[in-house]
């Protein structure tokens, strides 16, 4: 990865979380917490698994998934 593209993503990452939890969603539809039916999160990527991750911004609850699902 060049140096302007990891500065770019950690400015797009810093930019996303100044902007607070975020609606997302799988296939158009609002994804919601499993556990407590919120749908704000928090976006992420889970180090050594290499997967993205939203972590719910109510409860805590964490979803894995292969890619980050869009923003809504
Ligand atoms: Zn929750």
């Amino acid at each position: 990865m060049s140096m302007k593209l990891a500065a770019f993503k950690r400015g797009a990452q810093a930019a996303k979380k100044a902007m607070g939890p975020l609606q997302y969603g799988v296939n158009g539809k609002a994804f919601v917490c499993a556990c407590c039916g919120h749908d704000k999160f928090t976006a992420g990527v889970a180090p050594m698994l290499v997967l993205n991750t939203l972590t719910c911004a109510q409860c805590g609850h964490v979803e894995f998934f292969g890619k980050e699902p869009p923003i809504l």
